[in-house]
């Protein structure tokens, strides 16, 4: 029964969750054909702020940034495998490496350097999972995603060569029975220039190689015990959903439910692998099932926030209606500016569209749009969607709020309300 796992940087934020992860694979769980580990904790975020410091050449924040990377991994190797151990000084080498890479890069393009530094968090966290796997009995193989995930060359959201990607898995899980340990988010272009495959990437890449594999199953390892109606941090009475098919689990990843990366189903679907999500704190707890099949989380309401949304408001400065010509052409712009509508609400003068926070790429939208366009602006705004409403249900979501924009599909409702009027965490209606 080939599986893959992934485990996603929680559950390897210190030494005390590697030795869990790594008790749950000796003892707890049947052992994997391969796994996919992301980054340690928020290093991934500690790598875009060194990113950040290296392009506005300040030295000193780089510095710090630097040696708060070094001294957590080397700190975990430490508390790991006792004082200068060879895994410390790989860890080192790695560091290293990437410093010495940042001369050579600052004056390349922003998403060529984001690549090349951000993905070091993933060939850092791994080089610390496997060397305790196999210390602890575990025959893992540490394998380079750099020679296994091949891409094209659009850095920051690269897209794979399918056919290169499961050439180099298969031939790769022929040579060896020990568990493939790899890197999420990472991958490389033919030429071996290191890409990334979007924020919170590495459930893609498992679901990758569990296509590659031929895998029975994916299973991702997160801190809650599966997939549930909304987010129980955002929801104090959320519920968790047993079963729901791709589809249904790709519409609301898709319109924001951060549990898993929306790229992550279609491979899925596509061999027909199931997706179960379990938690590494609680792995005896009933998990969720993403299949094929219809689910009870096909019917019932589910919740999702965004927050932060900006509103733009455009209406032709001529007074003329917004007809397909015109709907083309904004949209037109957004998708060159690098933006995603995540609410689109037509009527005959006006198109409101609701998009994610990102003022270098607002900027010049509106600057597009000015000449034939009257552009309105509304900041700190949170989108509700939910899917598989009924009227009652939203009246109550609704209460007294405003509603900026709206939009209702025979299974999706989405409303735009001013964050002021929002509660941080929300009740669903029973
Ligand atoms: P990873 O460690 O794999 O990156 P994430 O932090 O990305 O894990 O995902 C787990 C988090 O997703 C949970 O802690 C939870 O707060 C959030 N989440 C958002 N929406 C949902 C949902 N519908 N069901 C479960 N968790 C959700
Ligand atoms: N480490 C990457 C990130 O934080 C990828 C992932 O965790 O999925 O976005
Ligand atoms: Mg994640």
């Amino acid at each position: 029964m080939p599986r893959v796992y992934k485990f996603g940087g929680a559950s390897i934020q210190d030494a005390d969750a590697i030795r869990r992860l790594g008790a749950l694979l000796a003892e707890g769980v049947a052992r994997p054909r391969a796994m996919v580990v992301s980054a340690m904790g928020k290093t991934t975020n500690a790598l875009e702020a060194l990113l950040a410091a290296a392009r506005r050449d300040d030295q000193a924040d780089y510095r710090r940034w630097l040696a708060a990377i070094r001294d957590d991994h080397l700190a975990v190797a430490r508390a790991l495998f006792g004082p200068d151990s060879q895994v410390a000084a790989e860890l080192s080498r790695l560091v290293d490496e990437l410093d010495a890479a940042h001369g050579a890069h600052r004056e390349a393009p922003y998403p060529f350097h984001y690549d090349q530094t951000v993905g070091m968090g993933e060939l850092l966290s791994t080089t610390l999972v496997a060397a305790w796997l196999n210390e602890i009995g575990v025959a893992t193989r540490w394998c380079d995603a750099r020679a296994l995930i091949v891409t094209d060359d659009r850095h920051q959201t690269a897209e794979i060569d399918w056919a290169a990607t499961h050439e180099r898995i298969a031939s790769l899980a022929a040579e060896s029975d020990e568990v493939l340990l790899t890197q999420g988010f990472i991958g490389a272009t033919e030429g071996g220039a290191m890409t990334t495959l979007g924020r919170e990437g590495s459930d893609f890449s498992a679901a990758i190689l569990a296509e590659a594999l031929g895998a029975d199953e994916l299973t991702i390892w997160k801190d809650v015990t599966g997939l549930f109606n909304a987010d129980p941090r955002r929801f104090t009475n959320a519920r968790q959903i047993a079963r729901l098919s791709y589809d249904e689990a790709l519409e609301q990843t898709w319109y924001g439910a951060k549990v898993i990366h929306p790229r992550t189903l279609a491979p899925l679907q596509r061999a027909g692998i199931p997706l179960t999500v379990r938690s590494f704190l609680e792995p005896e707890a009933p998990p969720s099932t993403i299949g094929p099949e219809p689910g009870e989380g096909d019917r019932q309401p589910a919740f999702m926030l965004r927050d932060d949304q900006v509103l733009l408001d455009v209406s032709p400065r001529d007074g003329g209606f917004l007809d397909e010509a015109r709907m083309a052409e904004i949209l037109a712009r957004l998708a060159e500016a690098g933006l995603h509508a995540n609410l689109l609400d037509v009527e005959a003068l006006r198109l409101r569209l609701c998009v994610d926070p990102a003022p270098e790429k607002l900027e010049p939208l509106a600057d597009a749009l000015a000449t034939d366009y009257r552009v309105r602006r509304h900041e700190k705004l949170t989108l509700l969607t939910v899917r598989h409403p009924d009227k009652a249900l939203l009246a109550r979501l609704d209460g007294h709020r405003t509603r900026l924009a709206e939009r209702c599909s025979a299974t999706t409702a989405q409303r735009l309300y001013p964050a002021a009027e929002c509660p941080d965490t929300w009740q669903i209606p029973e």
